[in-house]
């Protein structure tokens, strides 16, 4: 069976397309992550709104070298997050990272244009040991935002 056939249209191309593919030259915060069970790394890079009380991410792209779910999920979040504000963001990565983890009922995830994305991440659930590859993305911009909202 192909990749497009296991996990679908939208993740293939996501994964042969990605967006925001490539890093910021000035950004604001870089911040790595690696996936040691799957051998995922990943950068991103992030630049915040010009003004200290302003907390909004504007941009936010991201380069590395992974399997296709790592770099789906990059691409996927790296579309959702951009103009977001950090507290906006901060809970839809922990709504993704819950639901993820097998909790149906989960508060603050998207319903518009955005959601058949991240829908299709949630097939990936299926796939326990590639749970951590689909996370990755996210876990790295919570630890970068948290790293630039500290100063
Ligand atoms: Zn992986």
């Amino acid at each position: 069976m192909s990749y497009r056939d296991v996990f679908g249209e939208i993740l293939a191309d996501h994964h042969e397309s990605p967006r925001n593919w490539g890093l910021i030259t000035d950004p604001t915060r870089t911040e790595n992550g690696f996936n040691p069970l799957c051998g995922d790394k990943i950068t991103l890079t992030l630049k915040l709104k010009d003004g200290s009380s302003d907390e909004t991410l504007e941009k936010c792209t991201f380069e590395g070298e992974g399997c296709s779910i790592c770099m789906a999920s990059a691409s996927i979040m790296t579309e959702m997050v951009q103009g977001k504000h950090y507290s906006e963001i901060l809970k839809l990565i922990e709504a993704f990272r819950e639901k993820m983890q097998g909790v149906e009922a989960v508060e603050g995830l998207p319903s518009d244009d955005a959601a058949e994305d991240i829908v299709a991440l949630y097939g990936i659930k299926r796939f326990p040991v590639r749970i951590k590859c689909a996370l990755l993305p996210w876990t790295t911009l919570k630890k970068g935002m948290g790293a630039a909202h500290a100063g």
